[in-house]
């Protein structure tokens, strides 16, 4: 996958997150494997914001497919809350395996979306 605002750390840690084969293939938004890179789920919020940072973490990142999946429909995957619980589970899991290590970006995107993560009746405090 290729680097387009998450870090390396990122990338990296997505590939640890495959079942088997050390790189994560599975495209969110169609399920064929062929992911090639990271889309911003929530946006990047603006370079000059604050929040920029925390909109680099890795519960923001969905992999996708960018010729095929991401560039022809990006106005229209914007804010998928079902990718963002899908996402969550995924680090949760990682966490709880001690495969991952939460970052202070991720912790505070966590804090920035907590009411988002409340309508997907996901309660952050769990990984704070
Ligand atoms: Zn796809």
């Amino acid at each position: 996958m290729s680097y387009d605002g998450f870090n390396k750390k990122i990338y990296q840690a997505w590939n640890s997150f495959s079942p088997d084969s050390g790189s994560w293939y599975e495209c969110f938004a169609c399920k064929k494997n062929h992911a090639n890179c990271l889309h911003h789920n929530f946006g990047r919020a603006g370079k000059k914001s604050e929040k920029s940072e925390a909109y680099n973490s890795i519960f923001n990142s969905v992999p996708i497919n960018n010729e095929e999946c991401h560039l022809p429909r990006h106005s229209t995957i914007k804010r998928n809350l079902s990718w963002l619980e899908r996402v969550y589970r995924i680090v949760r899991r990682a966490v709880q395996e001690n495969n991952y290590t939460l970052s202070q970006r991720d912790k505070n995107w966590l804090i920035l979306q907590k009411k988002t993560y409340e309508k997907i009746n996901i309660n952050i405090t769990e990984l704070l």
